[in-house]
């Protein structure tokens, strides 16, 4: 069994990749070809966004919409402590201070009151409010702009959170690298109502590549007319190659990436009935455990719909998780933890100066949580056998 099964994926459409890639190979513009706009237009209309600017990552596309903003040193950029590393990693990288917001307990997304707490903090220097890094004690930051991450592919509440984030004026940044194909009330995720959203098409996110890749949508021409320079090293346009304007970056997307996405596109949408499938499924088969031993699954947010880019259940108190992953794995069943820590406790952002207590719902939601496996060609006997497994080897550990 596959933790993400990219094999049975890439059965059913070899052909058009093939084709796709033999294509590339024949005209020979392997940078800037002519796949890369016609993703483009084919990923904003999917999102219903009116620009999409394709890059090298995810990452890429937090920097690229970060530096078109001006963020940098003195800035505070608000975000949740519970993500992947390059959330944080881009907001430091510009100068600028990440600044931790606490997570709400049931859907894990960035809470609004926790946010209002957070700026209020920030601006008056005073951490009795909600927990601050060192540097915000004795710097006055300003507060520029929130990082949403739509974690595990849970679309972030955004009407409330947006209400927050504007009536303290700031920019609004959606990390929709695990929730591309997610919805939020009637909107594709990636086209919530922020001023800009990124993408990442990193092999196991729910629309994956075959290497390196990433998007950024926003529905403002300036925007999206200076990150599309920006991921070109600055240059003017297109038109104007050698007169660069602005210091970017290499942040384009392989033309070769950008062929196979078009091919992985065309079955996105029956992957995300399947996926949505496949976690419903969970959820029911779950569902008898859910009082004893304990299994929290996880909560969508309301007229919000998962891509299910990680199906992550909270074990119940106790168990000894590593032990548990080791069972499964002996029956061949892979599992992972997202995340093992949160953030605020990574080494590379030790300077901040948080402790791992100050976010304690982080620290519950890290020690407890387990990521089964999921895909959209994951079948039912597959799942019934995952349940059955994991529900026997935690009675397993607790009676033995
Ligand atoms: C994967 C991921 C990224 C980074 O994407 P890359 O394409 O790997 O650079 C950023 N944010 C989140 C939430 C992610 O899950």
């Amino acid at each position: 069994m596959e933790f993400i099964d990219l094999k049975a994926q890439q059965q059913r459409i070899k052909q058009r990749i093939d084709a796709r890639i033999a294509n590339v190979l024949t005209h020979g513009q392997y940078i800037m070809g002519p796949e890369v706009s016609e993703l483009e237009h084919a990923l904003a209309k999917f999102t219903g966004a009116r620009h999409c600017i394709t890059c090298a990552s995810g990452t890429t596309a937090l920097e690229l919409v970060l530096s078109a903003w001006g963020i940098g040193t003195g800035d505070a950029v608000f975000t949740t402590p519970l993500s992947f590393i390059a959330t944080a990693e881009a907001i430091a990288k510009t100068g600028a201070t990440p600044i931790f917001v606490d997570i709400d307990p049931n859907s894990y997304n960035i809470d609004p009151a926790s946010l209002n707490a957070a700026v209020m903090a920030v601006s008056c220097r005073n951490p009795s409010r909600h927990p601050l890094p060192r540097i915000a004690l004795h710097k006055q930051l300003t507060p520029r702009a929130v990082v949403l991450v739509d974690l595990f592919g849970n679309p972030v509440d955004y009407d409330p959170i947006l209400e927050v984030a504007h009536a303290y004026n700031l920019l609004t940044l959606e990390d929709g690298a695990q929730s591309f194909g997610s919805m939020y009330k009637g909107r594709h995720c990636c086209n919530c109502g922020c001023d800009a959203a990124t993408t990442s098409f990193f092999p196991a996110k729910p629309l994956g590549c075959y290497g390196d890749g990433g998007a950024v949508f926003c529905n403002d021409r300036e925007l999206a007319n200076i990150v599309d320079s920006l991921r070109y090293h600055g240059r003017i346009n297109a038109q104007n190659k050698n007169d660069n304007i602005r210091l970017g970056y290499n942040g384009r997307i392989d033309t070769l990436q950008a062929a196979i996405l078009l091919a992985k596109l065309e079955i996105f949408p029956e992957e995300i009935m399947l996926r949505a499938k496949a976690g419903q499924r969970y959820t029911e088969l779950l569902l008898p455990y859910r009082n004893s031993p304990g299994i929290v699954t996880p909560t969508v947010t309301a007229e919000g719909d998962s891509i299910w880019a990680q199906y992550t259940i909270k074990l119940p108190q106790g168990v000894d998780r590593s032990a548990l992953m080791k069972k499964l794995r002996e029956q061949g069943i892979p599992t992972a933890i997202n995340y093992p820590k949160g953030m605020h406790t990574q080494g590379c952002l030790r300077y901040l100066g948080y402790t791992p207590h100050d976010f304690p719902h982080v620290q519950e939601v890290c020690s407890r949580v387990l990521s089964l496996p999921m895909h959209p060609y994951l079948t039912e006997d597959d799942q019934k056998t995952i349940v059955d497994v994991l529900i026997q080897s935690i009675e397993w550990r607790e009676y033995t």
